[in-house]
């Protein structure tokens, strides 16, 4: 799931081997917080040169969460009918892939450039 990556790699910011501490402040990064319906607030790390998305779906409790804390948007209803796979296409943007694509760019260069893979 997006996000996972970056709070994992956060808390290993300085606990790691040489190299791998400065992997997580390579790139520079804006958190942007959430709210859903249920008034979670979840903080969601992106690029600086990423769009930032004006929904995200809560890592808590899954339901759609805004920028804006006065209008969460409301729970969608739940269609029995479509498969995981139609409902995992349809919620993933543009931004969301564009930033999964950045992130996997991002830990292959750190890769090669610390030399954990040899080609
Ligand atoms: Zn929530």
């Amino acid at each position: 799931m997006a996000g996972g990556g970056n709070a994992i790699r956060g808390s290993r910011v300085g606990a790691g081997p040489m190299g791998e501490a400065e992997r997580g402040e390579a790139a520079p990064r804006q958190a942007v917080t959430y709210f859903c319906s249920h008034g979670h607030r979840s903080v969601v790390t992106f690029a600086v040169e990423a769009a930032v998305p004006e929904s995200w779906d809560c890592p808590r409790c899954g339901l759609p969460a805004s920028l804006d804390s006065e209008n969460p948007p409301p729970a969608p209803k739940i269609e029995p009918y479509k498969t995981h796979l139609a409902y995992v296409k349809e919620r993933r943007s543009d931004a969301e892939a564009a930033t999964i694509l950045d992130e996997a760019l991002e830990l292959l260069r750190s890769r090669r450039k610390s030399g954990d893979i040899i080609f």
